[in-house]
């Protein structure tokens, strides 16, 4: 189904821009960082600028999947920069985060699709940064133990991986990875290292039925998944997939209510609310466990 419903007025971007927002990317474009804020064009990203939370984005900015509704681009990447741990914890430090979220595209060209690359910067904005919480966002390693067992190791605060959609619509809004294997990833992630929080993350107006986010929200908390985001789905371009609906904030709240029920110790859900949004506040709910 093609639906071209104008955004209704609930999707808008506060255009405040505060000074620390302007002193980030003065220092981002001399650092030549890549920024999920920047590049998936987040719309939070004057107020979690300000708020000192940012996510970058290592490994590089070319993947190796194409999904649907992903702004990324597509092709074999070459970066490997064993250096980069380094350069982004410098940058954390420099704009004196207070929360970091670290991710990537999906490196299935690696033996260890990246892990230790983000194991190692999750060590070093650690040694530079002892305040600074880090989540770390990760792809799903193609079901690979080994690589998640290197990502816990390093003991970030927040292990996010991100289902994106109900279970009916996986395959079709996702390239190559599973819904089955990303449940597994987070279950996997408990048993390793029980005392980290883990979090997953759904966006809505793909095609789901009410019934099937409720079954999501339950596959999650069977996996012992403890903070949850859900967001509004937005083409990043005519390319990709059709916004089949807007949901109303009364909705989003009404699932909010629906994911506290279940369990979740944080539910962030919102029209413009992202895997990053409000990370910080995540943090602290989930300390308090
Ligand atoms: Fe960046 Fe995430 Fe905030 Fe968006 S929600 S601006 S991606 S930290
Ligand atoms: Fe985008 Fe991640 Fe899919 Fe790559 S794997 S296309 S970065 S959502």
């Amino acid at each position: 189904k093609k639906v071209k419903e104008p955004k209704p007025d609930w999707i808008r971007i506060k255009l405040t821009t505060g000074d620390n927002y302007q002193e980030i990317k003065s220092m981002m474009r001399s650092k030549t960082l890549h920024t999920v804020c920047e590049e998936a064009r987040c719309p939070n990203i004057y107020e979690c600028w300000a708020n000192r939370t940012a996510t970058f984005m290592i490994l590089g900015d070319i993947c190796t999947r194409a999904c649907r509704f992903c702004a990324v681009n597509t092709g074999l990447p070459t970066e490997l920069d064993l250096q980069e741990p380094e350069r982004v914890a410098e940058a954390a430090e420099q704009m004196n985060l207070r929360h970091c979220v670290v991710t990537s595209v999906a490196r299935d060209d690696l033996k260890d699709g990246g892990a230790s690359i983000f194991a190692g910067t999750v060590k070093a904005i650690r040694n530079r940064l002892p305040l600074c919480s880090v989540e770390v966002l990760i792809p799903d390693f193609l079901g690979d133990r080994e690589s998640l067992q290197i990502v816990m190791d390093a003991k970030p605060d927040i292990l996010n991986h991100n289902i994106e959609t109900v279970e009916r619509l996986s395959d079709k809004v996702r390239a190559k990875a599973k819904y089955r294997r990303s449940l597994e990833l987070l279950q996997r992630a408990k048993e390793m290292q029980p005392s980290i929080p883990t979090k997953s993350s759904i966006m809505l107006g793909v095609g789901e039925e009410w019934d099937e986010i409720l079954q999501a929200m339950d596959d999650l908390r069977a996996v012992g998944c403890d903070i949850m985001t859900i967001g509004q789905y937005l083409q990043p371009s005519e390319k990709h997939l059709y916004v089949q609906k807007y949901y109303p904030p009364e909705d989003f709240a009404k699932l909010k209510e629906e994911g506290l029920k279940r369990g979740f110790s944080h539910v962030e859900s919102g029209p413009m609310v992202r895997s990053s949004y409000h990370a910080h506040e995540q943090v602290k709910s989930a300390a308090r466990q």
